[in-house]
């Protein structure tokens, strides 16, 4: 199965993508799926998957939270997140029956000034979260994405990859790097 499991719609301040756009160009790539994980929000993913009338294809309602360890992704959402500490979104994503995924662990950024790698050794969240983002198609060294393929492997904690895609014509680019759940 085929999913892209990141992907941001324009209710992200980042994102121009709209629901209806995904959708199509989601399913001209012949994924199976998709995971809408806006900042902090869940009403793009609804949409998405409200607009979707497709039975084998599959939209997932996630979340991208900026915790106090950094970001989190969740996915299977009844409703929104609202904390902020990594133990609160832990605790009521296990409430929801929702997974947990630690995006992007080892990202460098040179823009921001909020750092986008994850806050504290993978190791010591093992127990906490389902997988690791091993792929992630913003990154701006591959070498990021190897470091966080090795550290789940040594873990031993299962890997997803995802386009993070923010644009439009990034979407379309990344359109062959397709990861598996
Ligand atoms: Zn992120
Ligand atoms: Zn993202």
């Amino acid at each position: 199965m085929k999913y892209d499991l990141h992907v941001h719609t324009h209710y992200s301040r980042c994102s121009n993508l709209r629901p209806e756009v995904i959708l199509k160009i989601a399913k001209r790539r012949g994924l199976d799926g998709i995971a809408i994980t806006d900042h902090h929000e869940i009403k793009g993913a609804l949409e998405v998957k409200k607009l979707n009338k497709d039975k084998n294809f599959e939209v997932i309602v996630g979340e991208e939270i900026s915790t106090n360890l950094g970001d989190v992704l969740v996915y299977y959402l009844d409703k929104k997140i609202d904390k902020i500490d990594f133990d609160e979104v832990v605790d009521e994503a296990g409430k929801q029956g929702a997974l947990v995924v630690i995006p992007h662990p080892f990202r460098t950024t040179f823009i921001r000034k909020r750092s986008h790698k994850f806050q504290a050794p993978l190791g010591s969240v093992k127990g906490k979260i389902d997988a690791i983002e091993c792929f992630n198609a913003r990154m701006l060294f591959n070498s990021d994405n190897r470091k966080a393929d090795r550290i789940s492997d040594k873990l031993k904690v299962a890997k997803t990859g995802g386009g993070d895609s923010h644009r439009l014509p990034f979407f379309l680019r990344n359109r062959h790097r397709i990861h598996y759940l």
